[in-house]
């Protein structure tokens, strides 16, 4: 067994590397699969997402460098996304920082005529998209006749219809003599038969194969109706707190959607996906990782290797298709032993759909109550008087003493305290989402009247189609328009008093969203 890096006889310069980058001992995928590729063996890895899969052929690639510099790369990783392609890259240059071994990425969407220059004055290893790498191959700016190690990152979505012609391509080009090595956290019985055409005697390397999903993922799963989604998710998002959330969403389009309706709602949110410009992709990757935005909504392009550490929590906002995207989606969390959380919102009529996961993953999603109003409420309270308490001690406040002294002259301290807490649950806004999230408003201002408007949920009107017609028709700012309240076929909508007969005239037998509507005063507050 080999339980330090130190047995494997791999070079001192690697040994100094892994222990900069923290790695203390190798994880059981290393351990099972680098004395076979340090051996030139042709490997089949199978292991876990977040288990360090990455290290476990990128040393035996690094320690496979030739005694003399070639001309030509003496290694090629392919990869199905270019994010992950650039991650590998990241990785195998930490990797290899001491052993001067030149480590680039290729791939769709950046400069082909940079990526041509950096070939020609010499790269020992290649990680690359198969499309860019076989735009390479055409212009004979890439050459693979040097290559003796490939390794498939990835490799049951590589070998699957969409890739596997680009790949048998690359594949042609590279000597017959060489070490193949596929990795993955899945491998469908028919992709292994596919993939042992590409090999020699593979040896089959599998850890953990009675678990497919990290057993520090929690596994749970809210049934919600399609409509009810993006509330779900966030109240989810309000509770739970996350450190960084990835959301999955079905199409690039719910991506738009769904991205958008957050950012709309005040949460620091990005998308990605297939139709963005690589610099887009990039800049949003760059941000989901500093923590810029702490939600990043994608398709599957994200669902395969990232590796992110402080991501929490992944939403499957629509249900995956595939048991094995299932697994790749929740498995960026809970990377390299810490927790993590995945999320599935359910509909009625995809419990078929999850039982399939579960079966074909072999684990368990457990049914969860989707929380409250008043507990949503309950937790942002708790969390701003946890933020407060932790300013107190930490004794951040003090230039505000001033300030609040002068406050406590004119008003009570606990007025000071109850009206400054307000303001930073977000003032008139709260009310304002507290109504639009169904409830818990009482109502009751001087200077506002309430409206009675003949639309509701039934035609699928929204709180910004009311305001923007609002607004429109009475030629008044949007601001101006108060709580909202839909129900199902009519809503209240409150703006300031001296505006009132205004709306009426205005907005009465208008046109919204297709539908003619009646505006009147409301007969009563409730
Ligand atoms: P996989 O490809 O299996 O999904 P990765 O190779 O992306 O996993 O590794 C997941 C994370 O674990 C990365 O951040 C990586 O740097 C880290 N890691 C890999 N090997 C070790 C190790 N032996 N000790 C500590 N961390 C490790
Ligand atoms: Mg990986």
């Amino acid at each position: 067994m080999y339980t330090s890096f130190n047995e494997f006889g791999i070079s001192d310069k690697v040994l100094i590397a892994l222990s900069e980058m923290g790695f203390e001992a190798p994880t059981p995928i290393q351990q099972a699969a680098m004395p076979q590729a340090l051996k030139g063996k042709d490997i089949i890895g199978q292991a876990q997402t977040g288990t360090g899969k990455t290290a476990a052929f990128g040393i035996p690639l690094l320690e496979k460098r030739p005694e003399m510099k070639g001309k030509y790369p003496y290694a090629i990783v392919l990869t199905p996304t270019r994010e992950l392609a650039v991650q590998v890259c990241e990785e195998l240059n930490k990797l290899g920082a001491r052993t001067g071994v030149y480590t680039l990425p290729v791939y769709g969407g950046q400069s082909i005529e940079l990526q041509i220059k950096s070939l020609k004055r010499g790269v020992d290893i290649v990680v690359g998209t198969p499309g860019r790498l076989l735009d390479h191959l055409q212009r004979k700016s890439l050459v693979l006749k040097g290559i003796t190690s490939v390794v498939i990152d990835e490799a049951d979505e590589m070998l699957n219809m969409g890739f596997i012609e680009d790949v048998k391509k690359i594949l042609g080009e590279i000597p017959a003599e060489r070490q193949t090595m596929l990795f993955s956290a899945t491998m469908p019985k028919e992709i292994l038969n596919i993939a042992k055409n590409y090999m020699g005697k593979p040896v089959h390397v599998k850890v953990d194969a009675g678990e497919m999903v990290a057993a520090k993922i929690k596994q749970v799963f809210y049934e919600v109706r399609e409509e009810d989604k993006v509330n779900a998710l966030t109240r989810l998002m309000d509770v739970e707190g996350p450190a960084l959330t990835l959301v999955f969403c079905h199409t690039k389009k719910e991506v738009d959607e769904v991205s958008g309706k957050l950012q709309q709602m005040g949460y620091p949110a990005g998308a990605i996906h297939g139709d963005f410009t690589q610099n887009h992709r990039n800049e949003m990757m760059r941000k989901f990782k500093n923590g810029d935005i702490d939600v990043l909504v994608a398709t599957d392009v994200a669902a395969r290797g990232l590796d992110i550490p402080d991501v929490s929590h992944v939403i499957n906002f629509s249900i995956p298709q595939y048991p094995e995207a299932y697994i790749h989606r929740i498995g960026r969390t809970g990377r390299a032993g810490k927790s993590g959380i995945a999320i599935t919102l359910v509909t009625p009529r995809q419990y078929g759909q999850l039982r399939l996961i579960e079966r074909s993953a072999k684990t368990r999603i457990t049914k969860e109550k989707l929380p409250t109003q008043a507990e949503v409420k309950k937790a942002r309270e708790n969390d701003l008087a946890e933020s407060i308490g932790e300013v107190i001690t930490g004794g951040r406040h003090a230039a505000f003493y001033q300030m609040a002294n002068a406050l406590i002259e004119k008003h009570s301290a606990e007025d000071v305290a109850a009206a400054a807490v307000y303001m930073m649950l977000g003032g008139e806004k709260i009310e304002e989402i507290e109504e639009v999230r169904g409830g818990g408003y009482e109502g009751g201002k001087k200077d506002v009247t309430r409206l009675f408007m003949t639309v509701g949920r039934k035609d699928k009107i929204r709180v910004e189609d009311i305001v923007r017609s609002i607004a429109a028709e009475a030629n008044i700012p949007a601001r101006k328009v108060g709580n909202i309240s839909i129900y199902d076929t009519f809503s209240f909508v409150e703006v300031p008093a001296d505006l009132a007969d205004r709306v009426i005239h205005a907005v009465n037998d208008s046109i919204v969203k297709g539908r003619k509507v009646k505006v009147s005063h409301a007969k009563s507050k409730r």
